[in-house]
């Protein structure tokens, strides 16, 4: 299987070729063809597995489908995940295959201040990586809106439950329209996040690494 397969958009296939990855990873295999059809996926891997990549590269492919509507509307993508380190990654991972576009990513988390990235969310963004709590913390001060997103990640879903931070997600996930493509990775499927799948996913199909 080739990233050629995958249809992606030639600035697209410039970026992934400029990263130096050859060919995707066997999650990457797994994930693109149905994450690019449109539909819902729980993927079951570990960091390390190019997760980051399954998600982010039909992100994009997703962001530049849309109508041009203001950023003002609020993030196209929303993803979150369980530590600001993870966030921080996932926010590098995305800036290197948005840079071709004119997609505008934002991380927010805990530990650093609420009030630059206010600004910052304020300044709108298609992209948004976040820790839930502070997601929340920023939704309750206005500083964004749900009104554009339509593509969701829950990214270790598993460590997020164990880090406490089950009601913090239900409540970003109910803040964001119910036709979201939904993509959910988890290393493990505990029946906390089995039966959060169950019920915020769209007849997923699961893939397994
Ligand atoms: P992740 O599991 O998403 O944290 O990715 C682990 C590492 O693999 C990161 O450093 C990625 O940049 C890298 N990576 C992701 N996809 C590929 C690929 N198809 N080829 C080579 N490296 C990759």
């Amino acid at each position: 299987k080739l990233f050629e397969d995958c249809g992606f958009a030639a600035p697209l296939m410039s970026a992934i070729a400029k990263q130096g990855y050859e060919k995707p990873t066997p999650i990457q295999c797994q994930a693109l063809p149905i994450v690019l059809s449109g539909r819902d996926i729980i993927g079951i891997a570990k960091t390390g597995s190019g997760k980051t990549a399954a998600f982010v590269l039909p992100m994009i492919e997703h962001i530049m489908d849309q109508p041009e509507l203001g950023k003002e509307e609020g993030p196209i993508g929303v993803i979150c995940a369980p530590t600001r380190e993870l966030a921080h990654q996932i926010y590098l991972e995305a800036k290197k295959f948005s840079k071709p576009y004119n997609i505008k990513v934002s991380a927010v988390y805990g530990g650093a201040s609420k009030h630059e990235q206010f600004k910052e969310l304020k300044a709108g963004c298609e992209i948004v990586v976040a820790t839930p709590g502070r997601l929340i913390d920023l939704l309750k001060m206005k500083a964004l809106k749900m009104l554009r997103a339509t593509y969701l990640v829950l990214d270790e879903a598993d460590r997020m439950f164990d880090l406490g931070f089950e009601p913090q997600v239900r409540s970003i996930v109910g803040q964001i329209r119910p036709d979201r493509q939904t993509l959910l990775f988890s290393a493990t499927m505990p029946y906390k996040v089995e039966r959060l799948a169950r019920e915020i996913l769209t007849d997923p199909i699961r893939v397994t690494v």
